[in-house]
């Protein structure tokens, strides 16, 4: 019997979900060597998502942490989506490791542009103020190629300890939602205007990936024609979490996973209609494979 017709369920996976094109490309290149060479160290995480990491790990894909370069000495290194420091570069080389960089092409350009606009803030006496999560990779990346004053900060209440006297340069982590930096921003210019330093040069780089941009908007169009929400994320994705926070306060009805597996029949009623979703970091076939285990779990 069609479960479908069984349950009257309806699932709907999200269009706009799935993995950003610079976590494909870096799993590509992976996926490319394994094939052929069956084994394949990674640096750090390749991607923040335990099921596709552990797909990878089927496949011979290795990872091991910054202090463990060394060890690599002649022998292949893929470095994530997210981008390294100059002194991996530097350490990975003294080494003679060969470089695998599947950093994303967006994230390398913007790792120039704080380069160059950190030494344009030197010239200047200003700063640079980086908005994102400061344990994420791309951030430790992005401010290693400052020399000069840069500032992490994760949302308006960090502004407090901001001096607006200063030019300054706001520049997103590429995985941040445009609506949230817009915030940050705005919670600036209101500051500049209480502190009467409006005249001080103020530059806004616009760096919030396309993709993710409007992601927050998209999926929140999205829950609007479903009755429960299946997210399928990790943990460790801050882009997944802020995708889940935004989904559980406009349907309460909105579930974590990490897998189909831990799907539970008791969140189901007859006549939903389920969506599935999930972060930059969620693959295709994690989602389609929670819709498949759902269509079997409502069968038994
Ligand atoms: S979110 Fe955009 S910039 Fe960041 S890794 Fe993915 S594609 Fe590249």
């Amino acid at each position: 019997m069609d479960f479908q017709a069984f349950m009257g369920i309806e699932i709907i996976i999200d269009t706009g979900a799935g993995s950003c094109s610079g976590v494909s490309r870096a799993i590509q290149f992976a996926e490319d060597i394994l094939d052929k060479e069956k084994e394949l160290t990674c640096l750090g995480d390749l991607i923040h998502n335990e099921a596709e990491i552990v797909r990878l790990k089927d496949k011979g894909l290795n990872s091991i942490g910054h202090c463990q370069i060394v060890e690599q000495s002649e022998k292949k290194l893929l470095f994530c989506a997210h981008g390294e420091p100059p002194s991996t570069y530097r350490i990975a080389n003294a080494f003679e490791v060969k470089i695998i960089d599947a950093t994303c092409p967006i994230v390398k350009r913007l790792q120039k542009r704080v380069a160059k606009e950190s030494a344009r803030m030197q010239k200047v006496n200003g700063q640079l103020l980086l908005y994102g999560d400061l344990n994420h990779a791309e951030m430790i990346g992005l401010k290693a190629y400052s020399n000069y004053k840069t500032y992490i900060l994760r949302d308006p209440a960090d502004l407090e300890t901001i001096n607006t006297a200063k030019p300054t340069v706001f520049i997103s982590q590429t995985t941040k939602f445009q609506s949230d930096y817009s915030q940050l921003i705005a919670a600036f210019k209101k500051k500049r205007k209480a502190d009467q330093t409006e005249q001080f040069p103020l530059k806004i780089v616009n760096s919030v990936c396309k993709k993710m941009a409007k992601r927050d908007i998209q999926l929140k169009l999205f829950l609007k024609n479903i009755d429960l929400l299946l997210f399928v994320s990790d943990p460790k994705s801050s882009n997944g979490n802020g995708l889940f926070k935004i989904a559980k306060s406009k349907l309460p009805n909105s579930f974590f996973i990490t897998s189909p597996t831990d799907l539970k029949k008791i969140w189901f009623k007859s006549g939903q209609k389920v969506g599935i979703s999930g972060a930059a970091t969620t693959p295709i076939w994690l989602l389609q494979e929670t819709a498949i285990h759902l269509k079997k779990m409502l069968l038994e």
